[in-house]
């Protein structure tokens, strides 16, 4: 298939996917209503988390919901106005929670992102983007070792999965990350990771580096496709038709909307998610620190410390609420108590979550030269890569060497049978 392609949406997985079809020498139009890289992509943890296979809903979640939405500590939060909207979504998401899907998602993630910072240094080789890729562990910090066994079935899915680890525990804590608190005595620190200091800037030097290529950046809303024949003609935007032979959605949380137009409803919610920026911190950390008892990331980043994380559903539309913001702060001065800084940046962003864990990642329905990049939760930033090259290589008629049976953007259309 030839002409352009059109890329709806530059994050991290449109870019990628802009750079590995430039490269390949295809035309391309990289479609953002904002500029590269200033979605969710900007303000995630930045971490390369080769190991966060295991997703948010496991068996005994449902559960504990209740309790986690009454305690203002508790990491989740709901805005009561979006509660008729997700409620049908969250009764699925939680019933993957069942030990047999947590598996079958942890399996399919570990293909995917296992080698994330090879596939992050193969995109950014030969470009100014390789500096932002620091190697370094990634490591999960409990209270103790009771509640390190809390959270036993996802490490042993990672166990299963291939990851290795050391436990480090009391003393040897201080010794490793000398300005976490003391309350913290036990961490687990599993090497061959990486973080990007600075997400934003990385992404934006990717898509320059597409342009320098060959490829077009154009601000504009997409808003429909063109069918001539039953195959792709172009892309109707705000900034008027744009010709394409192939189009990717990778609108992340925002491309509900676009697979509306082709007649598929994706079961596809925001989870929202929170950061502040401490500029001119006084902590220093080994890498990024997994806090367990916040749900959240303390990433040492260029010229600052972000801590990020935390759940919201609250929908695409409303503004940032205060009390995770307020949460964040307090828990960023639980875990570092000496923090000190010169100022303070927050930011909200809303992950693409679809119902089972899983992202869209292929054409969508056979032969219409529409494909799909969406829908990576948690771990967007360490998937791009991978993402974009897998989507790049199906464009230019190339067999991917992976299973992309449980990413197929077809599945909730087929069947519901695994959830009843
Ligand atoms: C607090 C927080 C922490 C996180 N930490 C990590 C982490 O440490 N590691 C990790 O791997 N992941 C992390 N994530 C998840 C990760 O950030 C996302 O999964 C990832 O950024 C999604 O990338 P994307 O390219 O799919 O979407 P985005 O970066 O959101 O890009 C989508 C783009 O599409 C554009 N768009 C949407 N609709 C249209 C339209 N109709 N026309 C034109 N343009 C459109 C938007 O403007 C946007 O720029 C975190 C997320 C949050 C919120």
């Amino acid at each position: 298939m030839n002409g352009p392609v059109a890329i709806i949406g530059a994050g991290i997985n449109g870019v990628a996917a802009a750079v590995w079809l430039a490269r390949a020498g295809r035309e391309v139009v990289l479609i953002d209503r904002k500029g590269p890289g200033e979605g969710t992509s900007y303000g995630n943890a930045g971490v390369l988390a080769s190991a966060s296979i295991v997703p948010v809903p496991i068996p005994g979640l449902l559960a504990k919901v209740p309790r986690m939405l009454l305690d203002p500590d508790g990491p989740l939060f709901l805005r009561p106005a979006h509660l008729p909207r997700v409620l049908p979504w969250l009764v699925r998401y939680l019933r993957y929670g069942r030990e047999a899907e947590v598996r079958r998602t942890a399996e399919a993630l570990a293909l995917l992102i296992g080698d994330s910072v090879e596939q992050h240094r193969l995109l950014a080789a030969g470009t100014g983007a390789k500096r932002f890729i620091v190697p370094s562990d990634y490591t999960f910090v409990y209270k103790d070792r009771a509640a390190f066994a809390a959270d036993a079935l996802g490490w042993s899915l990672r166990r299963e999965a291939g990851f290795r680890w050391e436990e480090i525990e009391g003393e040897a804590v201080r010794n490793y990350a000398p300005d976490l608190a003391p309350e913290f005595r036990f961490a687990v620190r599993l090497p061959d990771h990486g973080h990007i200091v600075d997400p934003g800037r990385y992404v934006q030097v990717l898509a320059a580096h597409a342009q320098v290529l060959g490829a077009r950046v154009l601000q504009a809303e997409a808003q429909d496709f063109v069918f001539a024949d039953g195959r792709l003609a172009a892309i109707e935007t705000s900034a008027g038709r744009i010709p394409c032979a192939a189009a990717v959605i990778s609108s992340g949380a925002w491309s509900g909307a676009l697979m509306k137009r082709l007649g598929l409803a994706i079961p596809l919610e925001s989870e929202r998610g929170y950061h502040l920026e401490f500029h001119g911190a006084n902590v220093s950390l080994p890498g990024p620190l997994m806090m367990g008892f916040g749900k959240f990331v303390a990433t040492p980043m260029e010229g600052r410390l972000r801590v990020a994380g935390l759940v919201e559903f609250g929908g695409l539309d409303a503004g940032p609420s205060r009390a995770p913001l307020a949460l964040l702060a307090r828990a960023a001065r639980r875990a570092f108590p000496s923090l000190a800084y010169d100022s303070v940046q927050d930011w909200m962003g809303h992950r693409p979550a679809p119902v089972d864990s899983l992202p869209l990642i292929g054409e969508v329905a056979s032969r219409t030269g529409i494909y799909a990049a969406f829908g990576h939760h948690h771990v967007g930033l360490t998937g791009g890569a991978k993402t974009g090259r897998l989507v790049a290589d199906l464009i230019c008629g190339r067999r991917p060497n992976i299973d992309l049976s449980p990413f197929s953007p077809d599945r909730f259309s087929r069947s519901r049978r695994r959830e009843d």
